[in-house]
């Protein structure tokens, strides 16, 4: 790590340490909402240190971050749970390349200004794992393009003001292509179908919503007609990477507050650190925590260094894997060694062990990282792939 990056990372671990994990439980007893006037603060504070739009490059406002320092952050924000990290937004690290002047303008920039945040409608009741599989679609009448589908899952729709919705192509020399569009979410027939409950305790709703006879202007086309995938991969990539990162932070604290529980907690006339029990859980604990730590570490410097894209593709499935089925085990055995205490809401391990559970599901399950893992091992070879 270079000076900057121990900077960056211990700036991030105080911002933390200090302002967000003295919010979690009052957010675990109120559905995941704080008072909105820390809300705000959070939100000022983290454009205030620079750790806003860390991916976004210094010229459009962002801060311009490499890879490995947007790790370390994320590793960081891995550290809180409640979801209370998500003030330190990044928006899509693909659009500055692909997006128009007025797309910018109208959402890119503000939403790097911290004014706006955007969403995701991919999923479908239908089209998971299998996102060629979407039934949405978009078809082009005169200056318009008239949307229609229903989607799953759409992450902090409560919050944005705009949505990213992919669609195929009706009609045309690009018919069943995938296409991405800008849609605004107070756009005549957009409605919210239902917001369903999760296991997690967040802020951000993942409600179903249903794009009836949405109609956008052809400027809301990002990119061409059959370019949607495209940006779907490249959006998986960095984000695996980056749930790949909040694993490894998630793993971090609960060692280190199971270790200080065990260390204080007398049974049997000693503390439960002295049984060999739980040492061996502690000590699995963290040896697979390095070993994640190391290779995620080692990804983002991989992509800083600007390796073969498809390099990078299998990479990020396998940190993502590694490290999401590591925090899960970690968060297990934090429960465990928490007795009865960790199966109160009240208490880091119990949150934790629900939380962690989803990145084995979102951005590709761990069966799909397998795959794509597997994949790749058939076409190039193990020397390639990890070196
Ligand atoms: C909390 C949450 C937030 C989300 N946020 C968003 C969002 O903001 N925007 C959005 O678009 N989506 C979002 N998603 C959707 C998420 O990306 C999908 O849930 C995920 O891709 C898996 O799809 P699925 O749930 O339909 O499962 P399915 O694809 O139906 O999979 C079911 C099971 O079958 C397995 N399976 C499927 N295909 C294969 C295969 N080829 N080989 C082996 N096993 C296979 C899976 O691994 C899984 O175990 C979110 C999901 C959750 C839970």
């Amino acid at each position: 790590m270079s000076e900057e990056d121990r900077a960056i990372q211990e700036r991030a671990r105080g911002f933390i340490d200090e302002d967000l994990i003295p919010w979690e439980q009052h957010a675990e007893e109120h559905d995941g909402e704080i008072p909105e006037a820390e809300r705000a603060k959070h939100h000022d504070k983290a454009i205030e240190l620079g750790l806003f739009a860390m991916n976004m490059p210094v010229e459009l406002g962002g801060t311009g971050m490499t890879t490995f320092q947007q790790v370390l952050v994320s590793e960081q924000l891995g550290r809180v749970t409640n979801a209370l990290g998500w003030c330190v937004h990044t928006p899509p690290a693909w659009a500055p390349a692909v997006v128009s002047e007025h797309q910018m303008d109208t959402w890119i920039k503000p939403t790097i200004r911290g004014e706006m945040h955007e969403c995701y409608a991919i999923t479908e009741e239908g089209a998971g794992s299998d996102v060629d599989a979407i039934e949405a679609t978009a078809r082009r009448d005169g200056d318009d393009y008239v949307l229609n589908g229903v989607k799953m899952h759409v992450t902090s729709f409560n919050h944005a003001a705009y949505c990213f919705f992919q669609a195929k192509i009706v009609g045309g020399e690009h018919e069943g292509e995938h296409a991405m569009f800008f849609v605004d979410v107070d756009a005549t027939g957009v409605r919210v179908v239902r917001t369903p409950a999760y296991t997690h305790t967040y802020a951000d709703h993942h409600p179903l919503v249903a794009f009836e006879d949405v109609r956008v202007p052809v400027a809301n086309l990002i990119g061409d007609e059959g370019d949607g995938m495209a940006f779907t991969y490249e959006w998986f990539r960095y984000e695996r990477l980056m749930i790949a990162a909040r694993c490894c932070g998630a793993a971090d604290r609960l060692i280190t507050e199971a270790t200080a529980f065990a260390k204080d907690r007398v049974q049997f006339g000693e503390p439960i650190f002295a049984f060999q029990a739980i040492q061996h859980m502690l000590a699995d604990s963290l040896t697979e925590l390095w070993a994640a730590r190391l290779m995620t570490y080692e990804l983002a410097k991989n992509i800083d260094r600007g390796v073969d894209v498809k390099l990078q593709h299998a990479q990020c499935s396998m940190a993502k894997l590694y490290a999401s089925e590591m925090a899960g085990r970690v968060a297990d055995r934090a429960v465990q060694i928490f007795g009865g205490r960790g199966y109160m809401r009240e208490n880091v391990a119990e949150r934790f062990w629900r939380e962690v559970r989803v990145d084995r599901i979102w951005e590709g399950t761990s069966e799909v990282q397998r795959s794509i893992i597997a994949d790749q091992l058939g076409k190039r070879g193990v020397s390639p792939l990890i070196g």
